[in-house]
């Protein structure tokens, strides 16, 4: 199995790169769409007890996705559930978008 280290990185990328490019004011269908790739992906992600926590978080938790800065602050919350979990620094989500859209200002 892959490195749990190593796809934890990855898939943080895959899923906030993923509310960055996801529209500021979705469709219905766009976010039907999200809320089964998540629950596809809480099922399918190849590390298990990573993937059985992520799963009943999201039933606490349920997918919000009326627009990108609620998709993206989700998912935020989400990784800062792990973060905690992993005895990590909790990060602002505030800054969500500029980690992962539009890019630091420095
Ligand atoms: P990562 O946590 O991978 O973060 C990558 C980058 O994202 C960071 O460098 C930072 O710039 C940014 N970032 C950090 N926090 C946030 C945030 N809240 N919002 C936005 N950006 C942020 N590992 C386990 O050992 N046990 C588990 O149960 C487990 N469950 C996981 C569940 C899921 C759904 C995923 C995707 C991963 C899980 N992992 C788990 C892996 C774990 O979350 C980390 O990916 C791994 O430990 C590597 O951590 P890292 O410190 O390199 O940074």
């Amino acid at each position: 199995p892959p490195d749990v280290e190593q796809l934890g990185r990855a898939s943080w990328t895959l899923l906030h790169s993923i509310t960055a490019t996801y529209p500021e004011t979705p469709t219905p269908n766009e976010q039907n769409d999200v809320k089964q790739f998540m629950r596809l992906f809480g099922k399918l992600y190849p590390c298990w007890v990573c993937a059985e926590d992520f799963q009943s978080y999201m039933e606490r938790n349920k997918v919000r996705a009326e627009t990108r800065d609620r998709f993206g602050r989700w998912m935020c919350e989400a990784h800062n559930e792990v973060n905690r979990k992993l005895g990590k620094n909790e990060f602002d989500c505030n800054k969500w978008e500029e980690r992962w859209r539009t890019g630091w200002k420095d």
